[in-house]
């Protein structure tokens, strides 16, 4: 059985929602936008972090809580509380902006509607939350309701929405 490196990278990026026909550079930018901003917050933890040993705990390594200070000192234990709280948010934020954006361009998906009813499911499928990048790349669509836990959303890449729009009109008008 031979998999050349290509399906192997397109079913590894399957996590991000892109479709299979797509170019490689547009995958690497969406994670290396992901890892840019992961990187842009261990800027400011790490110091923080590091801050915080110097004044309170000094003579601990690099990257660590003072096991001498942690659960025995008040102040450096909230202190630490508080900066392991404020990384789980930054990480937070960051996958849930992520989530959100374009897998083309990185723009923020806009316009929200919800598409679907329970009610006429067999016509018009299952309550979704659409969201569209504004330059016609694609859609996403959102499961209102997670029965089976968190769902990955469903990305829908389309082709360039002003060619469609103009597809009629010949191709000099476009010029
Ligand atoms: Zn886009």
């Amino acid at each position: 059985m031979s998999c050349s490196w290509r399906e192997i990278f397109f079913a590894s990026s399957a996590f991000g929602n892109f479709g299979t026909e797509m170019s490689i550079q547009p995958v690497v930018r969406y994670w290396g936008f992901l890892l840019a901003k992961l990187l842009a917050g261990a800027v400011l933890l790490v110091p923080l972090l590091s801050l915080l040993n110097h004044l309170i705990a000094p003579g601990t390594p690099f990257l660590h809580v003072s096991t001498k200070w942690f659960g025995f000192d008040l102040l450096y234990t909230s202190m630490v509380g508080l900066w392991f709280l404020m990384a789980s948010g930054i990480l937070y934020l960051c996958i849930w902006d992520q989530r959100y954006r374009c897998r083309v361009c990185l723009r923020r998906l806009r316009m929200p509607i919800e598409t679907g009813s329970w009610s006429l499911m067999l016509q018009l499928g299952r309550p979704r939350i659409e969201y569209i990048c504004p330059y016609g790349h694609g859609k996403l669509n959102v499961e209102e309701l997670q029965i089976l836990g968190r769902e990955n959303p469903e990305w829908t890449e389309q082709r360039d929405m002003w060619e469609e729009l103009l597809a009629g009109k010949g191709p000099d008008s476009r010029k």
